[in-house]
């Protein structure tokens, strides 16, 4: 049987199946059941975190025969036709391709015409701000009051560049970047049907690299499916750094154990392994920040550390543990530190150079002593040189 890759094997049917964007299924679905739908969406967020996937979904809970329903049924004609693709009133335009006036022009006119099947006409437009000036103007009356039977799903990565006449028609939803520990649940869910035998580090190694996107975990996972020398055989932590260019965790760990310790030779040492490695350094910049804000998390929220960080109580406790011979002062300098420099890293032509200064910087600054600390030792000291308190006690104010 020909291989189908798994983001397209797995695409949740039904809005239970979508992971991470609660807070936009659920509105959709309030919206179903009290028949009150918007004529106009804008669902905006960054590639491959579900914004087609819900909207196929709406679009199929819209025309299903059992509408008014939670969920499509998933199995009536109309369902069927919307999984298959083969929907005539739910017509999707990927806005990259169809951006001129004449495209806009013959939507316009289509979109009058009655639904074939149901009671809706769902026009889903992708990446709609691709389209130019001139479609948008051929088009805004259209999405200001378009016909009865006729609802637009607009889908962007960048919703700075729809122009604010479009914007203020559409009901919007920000869709979120999707937790790493919900992606590699999702992630085992699927290896375990799939018969993939692939061990849990490095199931959270890719859900790491795809940094929050569902579709690139999958695709990642299809890649190491592929790169596996025998069906048998189990995809290790290993190998997915090696295919990826991550840090491994031990190296990442070893790196922020190094600033906690302000050890410039290790801070020195352990990023060139990682430099010399061939690793992403603007990738475990980010992983970097990522443990130290864990870290700090971890100490201060106590037992609720595994929900805000949407990990399990196993991997909070880790992060504790490597955060707990340091005070969570120098745990926040370092991430001020280091997170000030995002762009500049961005920018920098010798990334290696760069990340090396920066890192031995933040362990530098968050290992010196404070303006304030000084002060108050300065004041210790003259007390003590006084044989008297350093400050008066203040006198207190009463009114008789
Ligand atoms: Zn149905």
């Amino acid at each position: 049987m020909e291989y189908q890759v798994l983001a397209r094997k797995w695409r949740p049917q039904r809005f239970s199946e979508v992971i991470g964007q609660e807070h936009v299924t659920k509105t959709l679905q309030n919206q179903i059941m009290r028949q009150r739908a918007a004529h106009a969406y804008l669902f905006v967020g960054p590639r491959g975190i579900g914004k087609t996937t819900i909207a196929r979904i709406f679009a199929k809970a819209l025309i299903c025969r059992k509408y008014p329903s939670m969920e499509p049924c998933c199995e009536c004609d109309n369902c069927k036709a919307v999984q298959d693709a083969s929907c005539l009133d739910v017509i999707e335009i990927d806005g990259a391709s169809n951006n001129t006036v004449d495209n806009v022009r013959n939507l316009r006119d289509e979109v009058y015409y009655a639904p074939v099947s149901g009671k809706f006409k769902i026009y889903i437009v992708d990446e709609v701000h691709m389209l130019t000036a001139g479609a948008w103007n051929a088009f805004l009356k259209t999405v200001e009051e378009p016909p009865a039977h006729v609802k637009f799903i607009f889908a962007t990565t960048e919703a700075h560049k729809v122009i604010p006449t479009i914007v203020s028609r559409c009901q919007r939803f920000d869709l979120r970047r999707i937790p790493t520990a919900m992606i590699s649940k999702s992630l085992a869910k699927i290896a375990e049907q799939e018969k993939v035998r692939i061990s849990t580090d490095a199931i959270s190694a890719i859900a790491r690299a795809a940094d929050g996107g569902m579709r690139d975990a999958e695709s990642l996972l299809d890649q190491m499916i592929a790169f596996r020398s025998s069906e048998n055989e189990e995809i290790a932590e290993s190998d997915i750094v090696s295919v990826f260019g991550l840090a491994a965790k031990d190296e990442l760990e070893g790196l922020v154990t190094a600033l906690f310790d302000n050890d410039a030779q290790k801070i020195v040492n352990t990023l060139n392994t990682i430099a010399s490695g061939g690793k992403n350094l603007e990738k475990l910049y980010d992983d970097l920040l990522s443990t130290l804000r864990s870290v700090q998390i971890a100490k201060i929220a106590g037992k609720n550390a595994g929900r805000i960080l949407e990990e399990n109580d196993e991997a909070a406790a880790a992060y504790l543990k490597l955060g707990a011979n340091h005070p969570l002062d120098t745990v926040q300098r370092l991430i001020e530190t280091l997170s000030a420099s995002s762009r500049s890293l961005h920018d920098a032509i010798n990334k290696h150079v760069f990340i090396e200064a920066l890192l031995l910087k933040a362990a530098r600054i968050s290992h010196s002593a404070k303006v304030e600390d000084l002060i108050r030792k300065i004041n210790e000291l003259q007390g003590e040189d006084k044989q008297a308190p350093a400050e008066e006690p203040k006198k207190k104010l009463t009114n008789d």
